[in-house]
Protein backbone atom coordinates (compact mmCIF):
# COMPACT_ATOMS: atom_id res chain seq x y z
CA UNK A 1 0.00 0.00 0.00
CA UNK A 2 1.31 3.63 -0.55
CA UNK A 3 2.31 5.63 2.08
CA UNK A 4 1.00 8.83 1.90
CA UNK A 5 1.71 11.77 4.14
CA UNK A 6 0.02 15.80 4.48
CA UNK A 7 2.33 18.27 6.24
CA UNK A 8 2.43 22.01 6.03
CA UNK A 9 5.96 22.18 5.68
CA UNK A 10 8.17 19.48 5.20
CA UNK A 11 11.95 20.08 6.63
CA UNK A 12 14.90 17.65 4.75
CA UNK A 13 17.63 17.46 7.53
CA UNK A 14 17.70 17.49 11.23
CA UNK A 15 20.91 19.37 11.83
CA UNK A 16 21.23 22.68 13.33
CA UNK A 17 19.47 24.21 10.20
CA UNK A 18 16.32 22.00 10.19
CA UNK A 19 16.16 21.46 13.80
CA UNK A 20 16.15 25.29 14.18
CA UNK A 21 13.88 26.14 11.25
CA UNK A 22 11.41 24.28 12.70
CA UNK A 23 11.24 25.53 15.77
CA UNK A 24 11.25 29.33 14.91
CA UNK A 25 7.85 28.18 12.60
CA UNK A 26 4.09 29.10 13.62
CA UNK A 27 3.08 26.33 16.20
CA UNK A 28 -0.22 26.03 14.54
CA UNK A 29 1.57 24.40 11.58
CA UNK A 30 1.73 20.99 11.05
CA UNK A 31 5.83 20.06 10.55
CA UNK A 32 7.59 16.93 9.27
CA UNK A 33 11.13 16.48 10.12
CA UNK A 34 12.99 13.40 7.65
CA UNK A 35 16.45 12.44 8.48
CA UNK A 36 18.06 10.11 6.49
CA UNK A 37 19.89 8.00 9.64
CA UNK A 38 19.07 8.53 13.09
CA UNK A 39 18.62 12.68 14.37
CA UNK A 40 21.78 12.20 16.53
CA UNK A 41 23.63 11.94 13.33
CA UNK A 42 25.01 14.77 11.18
CA UNK A 43 27.63 17.38 11.05
CA UNK A 44 26.25 19.91 13.53
CA UNK A 45 26.15 16.91 16.25
CA UNK A 46 30.11 17.05 15.72
CA UNK A 47 30.65 20.60 15.75
CA UNK A 48 33.70 21.68 18.54
CA UNK A 49 34.96 25.18 17.92
CA UNK A 50 31.88 27.13 18.40
CA UNK A 51 29.51 29.96 16.98
CA UNK A 52 30.69 33.27 15.71
CA UNK A 53 28.58 36.38 16.56
CA UNK A 54 29.38 39.59 18.29
CA UNK A 55 26.37 39.61 20.76
CA UNK A 56 26.78 43.06 22.36
CA UNK A 57 25.37 44.36 19.09
CA UNK A 58 28.10 47.19 18.75
CA UNK A 59 27.95 48.18 15.52
CA UNK A 60 31.98 48.42 15.28
CA UNK A 61 32.19 44.95 16.01
CA UNK A 62 29.46 43.84 13.28
CA UNK A 63 31.20 45.64 11.00
CA UNK A 64 35.02 44.45 11.89
CA UNK A 65 32.99 40.75 11.50
CA UNK A 66 31.45 41.28 8.51
CA UNK A 67 35.15 42.63 7.35
CA UNK A 68 36.48 39.34 8.39
CA UNK A 69 33.48 37.19 6.74
CA UNK A 70 34.42 38.86 2.95
CA UNK A 71 38.62 39.17 3.99
CA UNK A 72 38.37 35.05 4.37
CA UNK A 73 35.88 34.69 1.46
CA UNK A 74 38.45 36.76 -0.76
CA UNK A 75 35.79 38.92 -1.40
CA UNK A 76 33.64 36.59 -3.73
CA UNK A 77 31.18 36.98 -0.95
CA UNK A 78 27.71 37.97 -1.88
CA UNK A 79 27.53 41.22 0.67
CA UNK A 80 24.02 41.49 1.28
CA UNK A 81 24.11 37.82 2.68
CA UNK A 82 26.88 38.76 4.65
CA UNK A 83 25.54 41.72 6.53
CA UNK A 84 22.50 39.82 7.31
CA UNK A 85 24.25 37.05 8.61
CA UNK A 86 26.27 39.07 10.83
CA UNK A 87 23.62 42.05 12.15
CA UNK A 88 21.15 39.11 12.74
CA UNK A 89 23.90 37.02 15.06
CA UNK A 90 23.60 38.58 17.89
CA UNK A 91 19.45 38.28 18.11
CA UNK A 92 19.87 34.35 17.21
CA UNK A 93 22.03 33.59 19.61
CA UNK A 94 19.43 35.22 22.17
CA UNK A 95 16.67 32.90 20.59
CA UNK A 96 19.10 29.66 20.88
CA UNK A 97 20.03 30.70 24.62
CA UNK A 98 15.79 31.40 24.88
CA UNK A 99 15.08 27.62 23.27
CA UNK A 100 16.82 26.22 25.81
CA UNK A 101 20.68 26.08 24.90
CA UNK A 102 23.10 26.68 27.41
CA UNK A 103 26.89 28.49 26.00
CA UNK A 104 29.60 28.14 28.16
CA UNK A 105 30.03 31.22 31.00
CA UNK A 106 32.13 32.39 33.18
CA UNK A 107 32.11 31.85 36.86
CA UNK A 108 30.29 35.98 36.61
CA UNK A 109 27.93 34.46 34.15
CA UNK A 110 28.98 36.23 31.25
CA UNK A 111 29.30 34.03 27.89
CA UNK A 112 32.90 32.83 27.49
CA UNK A 113 34.11 33.81 23.92
CA UNK A 114 37.33 32.50 21.62
CA UNK A 115 39.29 33.15 19.03
CA UNK A 116 39.70 30.78 15.82
CA UNK A 117 41.67 31.73 12.45
CA UNK A 118 40.97 34.98 10.79
CA UNK A 119 38.82 36.69 13.32
CA UNK A 120 40.74 39.83 14.43
CA UNK A 121 38.72 39.27 18.33
CA UNK A 122 37.49 36.83 20.50
CA UNK A 123 33.65 36.32 18.95
CA UNK A 124 33.14 32.27 19.06
CA UNK A 125 31.02 31.02 21.44
CA UNK A 126 30.89 27.52 22.64
CA UNK A 127 29.21 25.02 24.39
CA UNK A 128 31.04 21.96 26.48
CA UNK A 129 34.07 23.59 25.92
CA UNK A 130 34.82 22.03 22.52
CA UNK A 131 31.23 19.85 22.21
CA UNK A 132 29.67 23.03 21.05
CA UNK A 133 27.75 20.68 18.27
CA UNK A 134 26.45 17.75 20.57
CA UNK A 135 25.61 20.25 23.36
CA UNK A 136 23.69 23.10 21.67
CA UNK A 137 22.27 19.82 19.22
CA UNK A 138 21.08 17.80 22.26
CA UNK A 139 19.61 21.10 24.09
CA UNK A 140 17.60 21.71 20.83
CA UNK A 141 16.20 18.57 20.91
CA UNK A 142 15.15 18.45 24.20
CA UNK A 143 12.68 21.67 23.36
CA UNK A 144 11.96 19.86 20.21
CA UNK A 145 10.33 16.58 21.66
CA UNK A 146 7.90 19.03 23.59
CA UNK A 147 6.48 20.37 20.23
CA UNK A 148 3.49 18.68 19.31
CA UNK A 149 3.10 20.10 15.98
CA UNK A 150 6.34 18.73 15.07
CA UNK A 151 6.82 14.75 13.50
CA UNK A 152 10.63 13.23 13.29
CA UNK A 153 10.84 10.47 10.98
CA UNK A 154 14.24 8.91 11.15
CA UNK A 155 15.74 6.97 8.38
CA UNK A 156 13.73 8.52 5.35
CA UNK A 157 15.74 9.48 3.06
CA UNK A 158 14.12 12.07 0.43
CA UNK A 159 14.97 11.89 -3.02
CA UNK A 160 12.71 13.18 -5.42
CA UNK A 161 10.49 16.82 -5.55
CA UNK A 162 6.84 16.19 -6.76
CA UNK A 163 6.00 19.43 -9.12
CA UNK A 164 2.69 20.58 -10.20
CA UNK A 165 2.73 23.39 -12.33
CA UNK A 166 6.35 24.45 -12.07
CA UNK A 167 5.73 24.95 -8.45
CA UNK A 168 7.08 22.12 -5.70
CA UNK A 169 3.76 20.00 -4.25
CA UNK A 170 5.83 17.61 -2.03
CA UNK A 171 8.47 15.57 -2.08
CA UNK A 172 9.02 11.30 -2.29
CA UNK A 173 11.16 9.59 0.14
CA UNK A 174 12.43 6.17 0.48
CA UNK A 175 12.05 4.07 3.94
CA UNK A 176 14.70 1.37 5.57
CA UNK A 177 12.42 -1.70 3.77
CA UNK A 178 13.00 0.22 0.52
CA UNK A 179 9.29 1.36 0.19
CA UNK A 180 8.18 5.01 -1.59
CA UNK A 181 6.79 7.59 1.14
CA UNK A 182 5.19 10.54 -0.21
CA UNK A 183 4.78 13.84 1.74
CA UNK A 184 2.76 16.45 0.41
CA UNK A 185 3.14 19.84 1.79
CA UNK A 186 3.42 23.81 0.74
CA UNK A 187 6.65 24.04 1.64
CA UNK A 188 9.69 22.38 1.32
CA UNK A 189 12.68 23.40 3.50
CA UNK A 190 16.26 21.44 2.29
CA UNK A 191 18.60 21.24 5.37
CA UNK A 192 20.65 17.77 4.23
CA UNK A 193 24.21 19.46 5.05
CA UNK A 194 27.25 18.43 3.57
CA UNK A 195 28.85 16.19 0.80
CA UNK A 196 31.98 14.89 2.72
CA UNK A 197 31.08 11.18 2.28
CA UNK A 198 32.18 11.82 -1.42
CA UNK A 199 36.00 12.08 -0.15
CA UNK A 200 37.64 9.39 0.98
CA UNK A 201 38.46 11.33 4.09
CA UNK A 202 36.37 13.68 5.46
CA UNK A 203 35.36 14.93 8.64
CA UNK A 204 31.71 14.72 8.01
CA UNK A 205 30.09 11.23 8.18
CA UNK A 206 29.89 8.86 5.70
CA UNK A 207 26.09 9.76 4.23
CA UNK A 208 26.78 13.28 3.96
CA UNK A 209 26.89 13.06 0.40
CA UNK A 210 25.15 16.13 -0.90
CA UNK A 211 21.53 14.44 -1.18
CA UNK A 212 19.59 17.37 -1.16
CA UNK A 213 22.02 19.33 -3.43
CA UNK A 214 21.58 16.45 -6.38
CA UNK A 215 17.76 16.25 -5.71
CA UNK A 216 17.70 19.93 -6.01
CA UNK A 217 19.40 19.59 -9.48
CA UNK A 218 16.90 17.14 -10.80
CA UNK A 219 13.98 19.41 -9.91
CA UNK A 220 15.64 22.06 -11.62
CA UNK A 221 16.92 24.31 -8.94
CA UNK A 222 20.12 26.45 -9.43
CA UNK A 223 23.49 25.25 -8.01
CA UNK A 224 26.68 27.82 -7.26
CA UNK A 225 29.96 27.87 -5.80
CA UNK A 226 31.00 24.30 -5.81
CA UNK A 227 34.03 24.26 -6.77
CA UNK A 228 34.75 25.65 -3.00
CA UNK A 229 35.39 22.72 -1.25
CA UNK A 230 37.11 23.81 2.17
CA UNK A 231 39.64 21.19 3.71
CA UNK A 232 40.14 21.58 6.76
CA UNK A 233 43.91 22.25 8.20
CA UNK A 234 44.33 19.70 10.87
CA UNK A 235 42.40 16.19 10.83
CA UNK A 236 44.20 14.16 13.34
CA UNK A 237 46.10 12.15 11.47
CA UNK A 238 46.08 8.20 12.38
CA UNK A 239 48.00 6.40 9.46
CA UNK A 240 45.69 3.29 8.47
CA UNK A 241 42.21 5.22 9.34
CA UNK A 242 40.15 6.15 6.23
CA UNK A 243 36.59 7.35 5.98
CA UNK A 244 35.28 9.76 8.93
CA UNK A 245 38.38 11.38 10.71
CA UNK A 246 38.47 13.31 13.75
CA UNK A 247 39.11 17.07 13.44
CA UNK A 248 41.37 18.93 16.07
CA UNK A 249 39.44 21.79 16.50
CA UNK A 250 40.69 25.66 15.00
CA UNK A 251 40.17 26.46 18.79
CA UNK A 252 43.49 24.76 19.45
CA UNK A 253 45.15 27.09 17.12
CA UNK A 254 43.18 30.09 18.65
CA UNK A 255 44.59 29.16 22.00
CA UNK A 256 48.22 29.30 21.08
CA UNK A 257 49.10 26.30 19.55
CA UNK A 258 51.75 26.38 16.35
CA UNK A 259 52.52 24.45 13.68
CA UNK A 260 55.54 22.23 13.04
CA UNK A 261 56.63 20.07 9.93
CA UNK A 262 58.03 16.50 10.67
CA UNK A 263 61.69 18.53 10.64
CA UNK A 264 60.33 20.30 14.19
CA UNK A 265 60.74 23.31 12.12
CA UNK A 266 57.36 25.92 12.37
CA UNK A 267 56.35 27.08 8.89
CA UNK A 268 53.56 29.42 8.83
CA UNK A 269 56.10 32.63 8.63
CA UNK A 270 56.47 31.28 5.40
CA UNK A 271 53.59 31.45 4.36
CA UNK A 272 51.61 33.70 6.03
CA UNK A 273 53.78 36.29 8.47
CA UNK A 274 50.97 38.66 9.94
CA UNK A 275 48.28 36.12 11.03
CA UNK A 276 50.87 33.02 10.84
CA UNK A 277 48.79 29.73 12.53
CA UNK A 278 46.20 31.93 12.51
CA UNK A 279 45.53 32.49 8.80
CA UNK A 280 41.82 31.55 7.30
CA UNK A 281 41.79 27.73 6.27
CA UNK A 282 42.91 28.02 2.82
CA UNK A 283 45.93 29.55 3.22
CA UNK A 284 46.67 27.09 6.12
CA UNK A 285 45.78 24.02 4.21
CA UNK A 286 47.82 25.37 1.35
CA UNK A 287 50.85 25.74 3.09
CA UNK A 288 50.63 22.74 4.66
CA UNK A 289 50.13 20.82 1.70
CA UNK A 290 53.38 21.76 0.54
CA UNK A 291 55.45 21.28 4.10
CA UNK A 292 54.32 17.55 3.36
CA UNK A 293 55.41 17.89 -0.21
CA UNK A 294 58.25 19.39 0.37
CA UNK A 295 59.14 17.00 3.52
CA UNK A 296 57.91 13.55 1.85
CA UNK A 297 55.16 13.09 4.34
CA UNK A 298 51.84 12.92 5.20
CA UNK A 299 51.45 15.08 7.85
CA UNK A 300 52.45 18.13 10.28
CA UNK A 301 52.27 18.43 13.63
CA UNK A 302 50.40 20.69 16.53
CA UNK A 303 52.17 21.94 19.23
CA UNK A 304 50.08 23.02 22.20
CA UNK A 305 52.86 21.67 24.96
CA UNK A 306 52.39 25.27 26.00
CA UNK A 307 49.65 25.01 28.21
CA UNK A 308 49.29 22.85 31.50
CA UNK A 309 47.52 19.77 31.26
CA UNK A 310 44.60 21.24 33.38
CA UNK A 311 43.91 23.88 31.24
CA UNK A 312 43.99 21.51 28.02
CA UNK A 313 41.76 18.93 29.79
CA UNK A 314 39.03 21.76 30.54
CA UNK A 315 38.67 23.41 27.36
CA UNK A 316 39.27 20.60 25.56
CA UNK A 317 37.80 17.86 26.99
CA UNK A 318 36.58 15.54 23.81
CA UNK A 319 39.88 16.44 22.08
CA UNK A 320 41.70 15.76 24.95
CA UNK A 321 40.21 12.25 25.45
CA UNK A 322 40.45 11.33 21.90
CA UNK A 323 44.11 12.12 21.39
CA UNK A 324 45.03 10.28 24.54
CA UNK A 325 43.60 7.47 23.25
CA UNK A 326 45.73 6.93 20.20
CA UNK A 327 48.44 7.51 22.44
CA UNK A 328 49.10 11.28 22.38
CA UNK A 329 49.05 13.68 25.52
CA UNK A 330 48.42 16.93 24.30
CA UNK A 331 49.95 18.60 27.12
CA UNK A 332 53.20 16.69 25.97
CA UNK A 333 53.18 15.17 23.02
CA UNK A 334 53.13 16.88 19.02
CA UNK A 335 49.52 16.08 17.27
CA UNK A 336 49.69 14.67 13.98
CA UNK A 337 47.33 16.45 11.77
CA UNK A 338 46.84 16.41 7.90
CA UNK A 339 44.25 18.76 5.82
CA UNK A 340 41.21 16.98 5.36
CA UNK A 341 37.55 18.02 3.69
CA UNK A 342 35.21 19.51 5.78
CA UNK A 343 33.00 21.98 4.53
CA UNK A 344 31.43 22.93 1.05
CA UNK A 345 30.63 26.39 0.44
CA UNK A 346 28.69 26.67 -1.87
CA UNK A 347 25.29 24.41 -2.68
CA UNK A 348 21.63 25.04 -3.36
CA UNK A 349 21.46 28.90 -4.50
CA UNK A 350 19.40 30.92 -2.26
CA UNK A 351 18.42 34.41 -1.96
CA UNK A 352 18.67 36.06 1.61
CA UNK A 353 15.08 34.70 2.84
CA UNK A 354 16.41 31.07 2.09
CA UNK A 355 14.45 30.91 -1.72
CA UNK A 356 15.14 28.97 -4.59
CA UNK A 357 14.37 29.49 -8.23
CA UNK A 358 11.68 26.59 -7.28
CA UNK A 359 8.31 28.17 -5.91
CA UNK A 360 8.08 26.33 -2.51
CA UNK A 361 11.35 25.11 -1.78
CA UNK A 362 13.85 26.69 0.37
CA UNK A 363 17.42 25.55 1.66
CA UNK A 364 19.15 25.96 4.11
CA UNK A 365 22.44 25.26 6.31
CA UNK A 366 25.63 23.33 4.76
CA UNK A 367 23.89 22.45 1.81
CA UNK A 368 22.60 26.32 0.95
CA UNK A 369 24.66 28.30 -1.07
CA UNK A 370 23.66 31.58 0.43
CA UNK A 371 27.02 33.68 -0.85
CA UNK A 372 27.77 34.45 2.65
CA UNK A 373 31.24 32.07 2.35
CA UNK A 374 32.34 33.07 -1.04
CA UNK A 375 35.50 31.38 -2.03
CA UNK A 376 36.73 29.94 1.73
CA UNK A 377 34.72 29.74 5.10
CA UNK A 378 35.45 31.89 7.59
CA UNK A 379 35.54 29.65 10.81
CA UNK A 380 32.71 28.88 13.24
CA UNK A 381 30.19 31.09 10.58
CA UNK A 382 28.70 28.03 9.33
CA UNK A 383 26.42 27.10 12.50
CA UNK A 384 26.20 31.13 12.53
CA UNK A 385 24.41 30.77 8.98
CA UNK A 386 22.26 27.56 10.15
CA UNK A 387 20.25 30.10 12.62
CA UNK A 388 20.61 33.39 10.76
CA UNK A 389 18.71 31.64 7.51
CA UNK A 390 16.83 29.55 9.56
CA UNK A 391 14.49 31.93 11.04
CA UNK A 392 14.55 34.02 7.90
CA UNK A 393 12.94 31.25 6.34
CA UNK A 394 10.62 30.20 9.11
CA UNK A 395 9.92 34.87 9.20
CA UNK A 396 9.21 33.80 5.39
CA UNK A 397 7.19 30.94 5.64
CA UNK A 398 5.16 32.82 7.99
CA UNK A 399 4.29 35.64 5.61
CA UNK A 400 3.08 33.04 3.13
CA UNK A 401 -0.34 32.69 1.93
CA UNK A 402 -0.83 28.77 2.61
CA UNK A 403 -2.71 26.81 0.22
CA UNK A 404 -3.50 22.66 0.28
CA UNK A 405 -1.69 21.48 -2.26
CA UNK A 406 -3.54 19.26 -5.02
CA UNK A 407 -2.90 15.89 -3.40
CA UNK A 408 -2.12 13.19 -6.07
CA UNK A 409 0.50 10.50 -5.62
CA UNK A 410 2.20 9.45 -8.89
CA UNK A 411 3.16 6.26 -10.22
CA UNK A 412 6.47 5.17 -9.28
CA UNK A 413 7.59 2.24 -10.94
CA UNK A 414 11.34 1.37 -10.75
CA UNK A 415 13.34 -2.16 -10.67
CA UNK A 416 13.94 -3.42 -7.30
CA UNK A 417 17.18 -4.33 -6.44
CA UNK A 418 19.72 -4.90 -3.84
CA UNK A 419 23.08 -4.25 -5.62
CA UNK A 420 25.05 -1.92 -2.93
CA UNK A 421 27.27 0.23 -5.45
CA UNK A 422 29.62 -0.79 -3.75
CA UNK A 423 32.94 -0.53 -6.21
CA UNK A 424 31.53 3.10 -7.75
CA UNK A 425 31.07 4.25 -4.54
CA UNK A 426 34.81 3.27 -3.94
CA UNK A 427 35.85 4.69 -7.09
CA UNK A 428 33.67 8.21 -6.55
CA UNK A 429 35.72 8.46 -3.47
CA UNK A 430 39.20 7.84 -4.44
CA UNK A 431 39.23 9.85 -7.34
CA UNK A 432 37.91 13.25 -5.52
CA UNK A 433 40.35 12.69 -2.88
CA UNK A 434 43.14 12.34 -5.75
CA UNK A 435 42.11 14.82 -8.65
CA UNK A 436 39.37 16.93 -6.74
CA UNK A 437 41.41 17.66 -3.32
CA UNK A 438 43.46 20.87 -2.55
CA UNK A 439 45.62 21.16 -5.16
CA UNK A 440 43.60 20.73 -8.62
CA UNK A 441 45.07 20.58 -12.01
CA UNK A 442 43.24 20.59 -15.54
CA UNK A 443 44.39 17.37 -16.77
CA UNK A 444 43.80 15.71 -13.26
CA UNK A 445 39.91 17.12 -13.18
CA UNK A 446 39.60 15.83 -16.81
CA UNK A 447 40.63 12.62 -15.40
CA UNK A 448 38.18 12.74 -12.93
CA UNK A 449 34.94 14.34 -14.74
CA UNK A 450 35.78 11.08 -17.41
CA UNK A 451 35.42 8.55 -14.73
CA UNK A 452 33.21 10.25 -12.75
CA UNK A 453 30.67 11.06 -15.61
CA UNK A 454 30.68 7.55 -16.83
CA UNK A 455 29.13 6.49 -13.44
CA UNK A 456 27.15 9.53 -13.81
CA UNK A 457 25.27 8.44 -17.26
CA UNK A 458 25.23 4.97 -16.26
CA UNK A 459 23.46 5.48 -13.32
CA UNK A 460 21.23 7.69 -14.47
CA UNK A 461 20.21 5.52 -17.40
CA UNK A 462 18.96 2.71 -14.92
CA UNK A 463 16.99 3.44 -12.67
CA UNK A 464 16.88 0.80 -8.98
CA UNK A 465 14.53 2.00 -6.30
CA UNK A 466 16.86 1.24 -3.25
CA UNK A 467 18.11 3.71 -0.85
CA UNK A 468 22.12 2.54 -2.13
CA UNK A 469 21.19 3.33 -5.56
CA UNK A 470 19.77 7.23 -4.99
CA UNK A 471 22.95 7.56 -2.55
CA UNK A 472 25.37 6.08 -5.37
CA UNK A 473 23.69 8.64 -7.70
CA UNK A 474 23.72 11.67 -5.66
CA UNK A 475 27.17 10.89 -5.01
CA UNK A 476 27.82 11.02 -9.07
CA UNK A 477 26.11 13.96 -9.34
CA UNK A 478 27.65 16.30 -6.09
CA UNK A 479 30.73 15.03 -7.85
CA UNK A 480 30.18 15.75 -11.05
CA UNK A 481 29.08 19.25 -10.38
CA UNK A 482 32.49 20.16 -8.02
CA UNK A 483 34.19 18.95 -10.89
CA UNK A 484 32.43 20.73 -13.36
CA UNK A 485 32.85 24.47 -11.62
CA UNK A 486 36.24 23.18 -10.80
CA UNK A 487 37.15 23.28 -14.57
CA UNK A 488 35.77 26.42 -15.32
CA UNK A 489 36.96 28.42 -12.71
CA UNK A 490 40.86 28.53 -13.90
CA UNK A 491 42.01 31.03 -11.61
CA UNK A 492 43.35 29.59 -7.83
CA UNK A 493 40.86 31.70 -5.15
CA UNK A 494 40.33 30.87 -1.98
CA UNK A 495 39.73 27.09 -0.74
CA UNK A 496 39.80 26.68 -4.72
CA UNK A 497 43.72 26.04 -6.24
CA UNK A 498 44.78 25.65 -9.28
CA UNK A 499 48.13 24.77 -10.24
CA UNK A 500 47.46 24.75 -14.14
C1 LIG B 1 33.85 17.70 12.90
C2 LIG B 1 33.19 18.99 12.52
C3 LIG B 1 33.41 20.13 13.30
C4 LIG B 1 32.78 21.34 12.97
N1 LIG B 1 32.96 22.43 13.78
C5 LIG B 1 32.27 23.57 13.50
C6 LIG B 1 32.32 24.68 14.38
O1 LIG B 1 32.94 24.63 15.45
N2 LIG B 1 31.64 25.81 14.04
C7 LIG B 1 30.92 25.92 12.88
O2 LIG B 1 30.32 26.97 12.62
N3 LIG B 1 30.85 24.86 12.04
C8 LIG B 1 31.49 23.71 12.32
N4 LIG B 1 31.39 22.65 11.46
C9 LIG B 1 30.51 22.76 10.30
C10 LIG B 1 29.07 22.69 10.76
O3 LIG B 1 28.97 21.74 11.81
C11 LIG B 1 28.12 22.28 9.64
O4 LIG B 1 28.35 23.06 8.50
C12 LIG B 1 26.68 22.48 10.08
O5 LIG B 1 26.45 21.84 11.30
C13 LIG B 1 25.73 21.96 9.03
O6 LIG B 1 24.45 21.90 9.60
P1 LIG B 1 23.25 21.38 8.70
O7 LIG B 1 22.05 21.43 9.56
O8 LIG B 1 23.24 22.13 7.43
O9 LIG B 1 23.64 19.88 8.35
P2 LIG B 1 23.85 18.60 9.29
O10 LIG B 1 24.00 18.95 10.70
O11 LIG B 1 24.94 17.79 8.66
O12 LIG B 1 22.48 17.83 9.14
C14 LIG B 1 22.09 17.28 7.91
C15 LIG B 1 20.80 16.50 8.13
O13 LIG B 1 20.25 16.16 6.86
C16 LIG B 1 19.81 14.82 6.89
N5 LIG B 1 19.77 14.33 5.51
C17 LIG B 1 20.79 14.23 4.63
N6 LIG B 1 20.34 13.76 3.45
C18 LIG B 1 19.01 13.55 3.59
C19 LIG B 1 17.98 13.06 2.76
N7 LIG B 1 18.23 12.66 1.50
N8 LIG B 1 16.72 12.97 3.25
C20 LIG B 1 16.44 13.34 4.53
N9 LIG B 1 17.38 13.81 5.37
C21 LIG B 1 18.63 13.92 4.91
C22 LIG B 1 20.80 14.13 7.80
O14 LIG B 1 20.25 12.90 8.29
C23 LIG B 1 20.96 15.19 8.88
O15 LIG B 1 19.94 15.09 9.82
C24 LIG B 1 31.98 21.42 11.80
C25 LIG B 1 31.77 20.29 11.02
C26 LIG B 1 32.35 19.08 11.38
C27 LIG B 1 32.10 17.88 10.52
Amino acid sequence: MKKTFEYDVVILGGGLAGIYTALNLNKNLKIAILVKDKIEKGSSNLAQGGIAAEVEFDPDKIEEHYEDTLKAGSYLNDKAATRVLVEEAGYNIKNLISLGVNFDRDSNGELVKTLEGAHRSRRILHAGGDATGAKVMADLRATLAKQENITVYEDEMAFEIIKKNKKAIGLIAINQANEPVYFFCQKIVIATGGVGGIYKNSTNEKFAVGDGIALAYRAGINISNMEFVQFHPTGLYEEEKQGQRFLISEAVRGEGAILKNIEGERFMAKYDKERMELAPRDVVSQAIYREMFDTWSDHVYLDITSKSKEFLMKRFPTIYEKCLSIGVDMSKDLIPVAPIEHFLCGGIKTDCNGHTNLENVYAVGECASTGVHGANRLASNSLLECVVFGNRIAEDIKRSDLTIPDVEPKKHTVTHKMFSFHPIRSEIRDVMDKYVGIVRSEEGLEIAKKIIGRHFKNLSKTLVHSHYYYETLNMATTAMMIIEAAIKRKESVGCHYRVN
